[in-house]
């Protein structure tokens, strides 16, 4: 699953995450942790997996944005176990081209969430979402097998 060519550490955040290991607010607080117990990328709704990945607003315009410039379809999915389901999928696509991209697509979007949301909390520093697209975009470039014309040719939004 992991042999793709996104960043190291974004394979890495793709890991933790899917398996719902990295230290978002419900799982600190479960430990009796202190920690901002809502969303620092929307400032509405308590911080879990789901939340962040799947449902903040900021994730699924991340999502919207990425999906849409790079053809790979809608983003749909409203439940952890969809995106579970659908991450894994993308991961056994058949052309290994749009696999790899995919994966790429796929880890490098948890990346940018998690760190936005790590920068947000711990450094008070914050990026609108049209940023975010665009860097994780020329990241998602920059990652792509040579050949892979459909992320090198809508690089702009
Ligand atoms: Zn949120």
């Amino acid at each position: 699953m992991f042999g793709n060519q996104a960043r190291p550490k974004a394979c890495f955040t793709l890991w933790l995450g899917l398996q719902q290991r990295l230290l978002t607010a419900d799982r600190l607080l479960k430990w009796g942790l202190e920690a901002t117990k809502i969303c620092v990328l929307c400032n509405r709704v308590p911080e879990n997996h789901e939340h962040l990945f799947v449902l903040c607003p900021v994730a699924r315009t991340l999502w919207a944005r990425i999906l849409t410039w790079s053809n790979k379809g809608m983003f749909n999915v409203v439940h952890w176990e969809d995106f579970m389901k659908w991450s894994v999928a993308s991961s056994k696509g058949k052309g290994q081209q749009a696999q790899i991209c995919k994966m790429i697509i796929n880890a490098e979007v948890l990346h940018t969430l998690w760190r936005e949301r790590n920068q947000r909390i711990f450094e008070k520093k914050s990026v609108t979402v049209e940023r975010l697209a665009k860097d994780l975009a020329y990241v998602c470039t920059v990652r792509a097998p040579t050949g892979s014309q459909v992320l090198v040719q809508n690089f702009s939004f």
